[in-house]
């Protein structure tokens, strides 16, 4: 993945049922559950931050979130 610009006002998610970590924006990440992700993928854990090793800098980010996330 490329080191490009992200917003800091994304959290990282995962979907249980998929490897794919999606960015969940900061305000739906700060209340409670269900999380959406900014793709619209229901998220079961919020983790860390989107730019972190647990969102982009994951295995499996998942693209449509990359690419939204960096608006
Ligand atoms: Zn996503």
């Amino acid at each position: 993945m490329l080191e490009s610009m992200t917003s800091p006002s994304h959290a990282a998610g995962r979907d249980q049922e998929s490897e794919l970590a999606h960015a969940v924006p900061r305000e739906a990440a700060d209340g409670p559950p269900p999380w959406v992700a900014a793709c619209g993928t229901p998220v079961a854990v919020v983790q860390g931050s989107w730019a972190g090793r647990r969102g982009l800098g994951s295995a499996h980010p998942c693209p449509e979130c990359a690419r939204l996330a960096q608006a």
